[in-house]
């Protein structure tokens, strides 16, 4: 029979988020087990772009984490990202003289294994290779029983497992939520010409029977990821099919198509879903709290959920110290972190709920934008300002 491993806090997942959680608790020197169903490097479906929140969660993790990022080869910044409403008008973010970048591009594959390979040695016990096949609610903590066999009892469970969390379904009694959020497919590509000079992103949207974003990243390898998507049930209600909409925009666009014309694609085309439904699910019980991902806290319009879960990770660890020193891990005392999230989080996610739902309607949504233009520099400056490094 096997023996129970007990621990105060276990991490399930060891993505952006349960890694910043991690060192953060690692920095608050609180012993913990950090579980992943996959070894590291391990790749994920992603755009690869990091922006605002990204920045700001790896300066507060350590001015040497961020230096580090900073000058790994594999990472490469640009200065501007260029939203295309239409084929004839655009928004373009251009980040100031004295700041060096608003967006950065890393494959996950690269960045996920730079995260972990910051782990403390000391007080982050990491269990990856085997996922998490039970977990409940028992009397002395939660248990937990991975694939391989390994069981754990843990005072306080940090569900980091992404998307489609077995923490926030079996603890939270969460339902995957179509309304709020995105479907998304991507590859990578390699020999496309013509790329937008100074590594500049690529945000074009795309008004077919619904609205699609379609994003354009390079990569530090020469190569190219492009991803498309939108809301998860309009997808459905319309019956959109994701791989044949982007080949086409490859193939046709007349402003993407001559990017594409001697381009390869690498690998497969991979989907996956990007939750933004924070402020309508559970996140906190008894015992456990849910962080990134698996707490729907990407943006719902322009999906940073990388930068959003690191951040949410740091508040985490601030609140299970917290708990852990003084208030236990009650139901009640979790609501802090609720709270905290709310604070950080509730008017740029509430904003970027509105930004989405205006932007179904195109007519409405191109005058306003056009109307707003110098307006909505103004306010993403600030909200870069605010809520990056
Ligand atoms: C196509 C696409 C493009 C995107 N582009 C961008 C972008 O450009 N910029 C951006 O900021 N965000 C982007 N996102 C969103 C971003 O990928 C996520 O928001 C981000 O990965 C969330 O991080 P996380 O750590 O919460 O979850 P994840 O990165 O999903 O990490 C979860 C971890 O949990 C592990 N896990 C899952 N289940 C178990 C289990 N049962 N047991 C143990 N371990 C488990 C997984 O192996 C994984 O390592 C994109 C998403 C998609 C789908």
């Amino acid at each position: 029979m096997n023996k129970i491993e007990k621990t105060t806090v276990c991490i399930i997942g060891a993505g952006p988020s349960g890694t910043a959680t991690s060192i953060q608790l690692s920095k608050l020197k609180i012993p913990h087990y950090i579980i992943d169903k996959s070894n590291f490097p391990r790749d994920k479906t992603c755009g690869d772009g990091l922006i605002l929140y990204a920045y700001k969660a790896m300066k507060i993790l350590g001015d040497d984490l961020f230096a580090s990022f900073l000058k790994h080869p594999k990472f490469i910044h640009s200065k501007k990202i260029t939203l295309h409403l239409n084929n004839r008008s655009k928004i373009e973010f251009k980040e100031t003289d004295d700041r060096d970048m608003i967006i950065s591009y890393a494959k996950r594959i690269d960045f996920d294994q730079f995260l972990v390979s910051h782990l403390s040695e000391t007080y982050a016990n990491q269990h990856f290779g085997s996922g998490v096949k039970e977990i409940r609610d028992e009397a002395e903590g939660v248990f937990i029983k991975l694939k391989n066999g390994k069981e754990i009892l843990s005072k306080f469970v940090v569900g980091a497992d992404g998307a489609k969390s077995i923490v926030a379904s079996k603890l939270a009694n969460n339902k995957i939520d179509k309304k709020h959020a995105s479907t998304f497919v991507s590859a990578y590509f390699k020999d496309v010409i013509d790329l937008p000079i100074g590594n500049a992103a690529e945000v074009r949207m795309i008004y077919k029977k619904m609205l699609l974003f379609f994003y354009v990243f390079p990569l530090s390898d020469g190569q190219v990821n492009i991803s498309l998507g939108g809301r998860a049930d309009h997808i459905k209600k319309y019956g959109v099919n994701l791989v044949d909409e982007i080949q086409n925009i490859i193939k046709n666009h007349k402003k993407v198509k001559n990017k594409f014309k001697n381009a390869t694609k690498i690998g497969n085309w991979r989907g996956w879903s990007i939750p933004f439904h924070f402020g309508n699910h559970k996140i906190t019980g008894e015992r456990f709290l849910l962080v990134g991902d698996a707490a729907g806290l990407a943006n719902a319009f322009y999906k940073e959920g990388i930068g959003t879960g690191m951040m949410s990770g740091i508040i985490a660890a601030k609140n299970i110290e917290r708990c852990l020193n003084k208030d236990g891990f009650s139901e009640a005392s979790l609501k802090k972190y609720d709270e905290d999230l709310q604070k950080e989080f509730g008017r740029l996610l509430k904003f970027s709920h509105y930004a989405l739902r205006a932007a179904k309607y195109k007519g409405f949504f191109l005058a306003m934008a056009g109307l707003l233009k110098k307006k909505i520099e103004q306010k993403v400056h600030r909200i870069i300002k605010k809520r990056s490094y």
